[in-house]
């Protein structure tokens, strides 16, 4: 019996890998000028550090981690998602000596045992992006920024963005006791659940997804209502930032992001063409985890995006990458003795940075071009026994049909100049 992929995961084969790489691109290119620098953290973790980074009560640790044992009995999970692991190795290399704020960005594959569908994968990928040392809502504004340029890079258009603040665990223990008061005459309609998360981490009941939960959640009482002067000013600070840079954006109160570490801003961009999971990056402050994960007191803010869910919203606006095959040449070799002068001409192309192929076995005129126009190529070189007589090969451009004899040396500069 054949052996399939287990479900809620996927390979990305050449064509979608192309423009996997561009994103990427893009990711690293943006991410240079704003001053961050790559880090690349371990798969997977000591469970303890999503237990105690994320939160035990979040959906994402309670239900979704790979978690097993290894050979000696250690609990080991696959990652969830990415800041833990950043939050974790920035304790561990003592990047609070580096000089501040250190600003890192990663991009890989997270792990999440969800119920797949459109959009929602077992393993997904994404991008993020992690600022420590620096309380300043300039920075919470600059990394909305860096996230909503990365989306214009990429051509995305019609997303929107929506911010709030969850407050710090001050304003917390006030919103939680409200909250509380607010739901406990109406228990009973609670699922099973949230009959725990009300008395073990209330603030967890406002991403429950049972309709009967929500419904009895949306007149309850929001964190934004609650925050602390401190919270309240670096709020409107926020604001004030992103008008500054002219980012528009809608305040909404029940932003409550599913991960327990978010102190004060949170965020979300979503894109309407997508379908029901429509959040395409998210992100926030996080001020309290470096501490939590037994490092100094240091604030951070970062974002994650998700990469499946950004190549599906690019997909369904139609916006198409630049196609790596259509740059490529072709030689094709005619009669006999032409191969071998016909593999000089492929290296010659390579080396040059030119990306290059040829038919292996020397077979007919017509199925060498026939195999040029499946891969899609830009152009053919012909390398014939009466061109290479004459020190010249045959160059056509397959979308014209244009053909030109060139001399041999002329090839390279030839080629460069069309395509630029
Ligand atoms: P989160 O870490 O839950 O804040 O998610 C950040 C972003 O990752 C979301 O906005 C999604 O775009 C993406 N994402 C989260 N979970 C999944 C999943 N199971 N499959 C695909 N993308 C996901």
């Amino acid at each position: 019996m054949r052996v399939k992929k287990p479900r809620g995961v996927f390979d990305i084969l050449p064509d979608k890998l192309e423009k996997w790489q561009h994103l990427e691109g893009v990711v690293r290119d943006l991410a240079h000028v704003y001053g961050y620098r790559e880090i690349r953290t371990p798969i997977f973790e000591f469970t303890e550090l999503f237990q105690r980074g994320v939160g035990e009560e979040t959906d994402i640790v309670a239900k979704e981690m790979y978690t097993f044992p290894d050979r000696r009995g250690r609990s080991l999970s696959l990652r969830p998602e990415g800041t833990a692991a950043v939050v974790r190795a920035f304790i561990e290399h003592n990047m609070h000596a580096w000089p501040q704020p250190v600003k890192l960005y990663y991009i890989g594959p997270m792990f999440r045992y969800d119920r797949p569908q459109a959009g929602r994968y077992r393993q997904f990928h994404q991008f993020g992006v992690e600022v420590f040392g620096c309380a300043e809502p300039a920075v919470d504004a600059e990394v909305i920024k860096l996230l909503l340029q990365f989306y214009e890079v990429l051509g995305l258009k019609g997303i929107s963005l929506e911010i709030s603040s969850v407050g710090c665990p001050k304003c917390r223990n006030e919103f939680t006791d409200a909250l509380v008061s607010y739901i406990r005459p109406q228990t009973a309609g609670l699922c099973k659940d949230c009959r725990n998360r009300l008395h073990r981490n209330p603030l967890r009941l406002l991403d429950c997804k049972e309709p009967g939960c929500r419904g009895l959640l949306t007149e309850a009482p929001v964190p934004l209502n609650y925050l602390c002067p401190v919270c309240a000013a670096h709020f409107a600070a926020l604001r004030n930032e992103l008008l500054a840079l002219n980012i528009s954006y809608n305040i909404n109160p029940h932003l409550v992001r599913g991960l327990d570490y978010y102190t004060g801003t949170s965020f979300e961009v979503m894109h309407a063409g997508i379908g029901a999971q429509n959040a395409i990056g998210a992100g926030g402050r996080y001020d309290n985890l470096v501490q939590t994960c037994g490092g100094p007191p240091t604030p951070g803010v970062g974002f994650a995006v998700g990469i499946e869910r950004t190549l599906m919203a690019l997909q369904d606006q139609g916006i198409g990458f630049p196609d790596a095959a259509q740059e490529g040449v072709f030689v094709v070799s005619v009669g006999e003795g032409t191969l071998r002068h016909a593999l000089r001409v492929v290296q010659a192309l390579r080396e040059a940075g030119i990306r290059a192929d040829r038919d292996y076995a020397g077979r007919g005129l017509k199925t060498q071009l026939k195999q040029a126009h499946r891969r899609g190529v830009k152009w053919v070189v012909i390398v014939g026994e009466e061109e290479i007589s004459r020190g010249n090969v045959a160059l056509r451009a397959m979308d014209t049909g244009e053909q030109i004899e060139v001399n041999e040396s002329e090839l390279i500069p030839r080629l460069r100049a069309w395509r630029a």
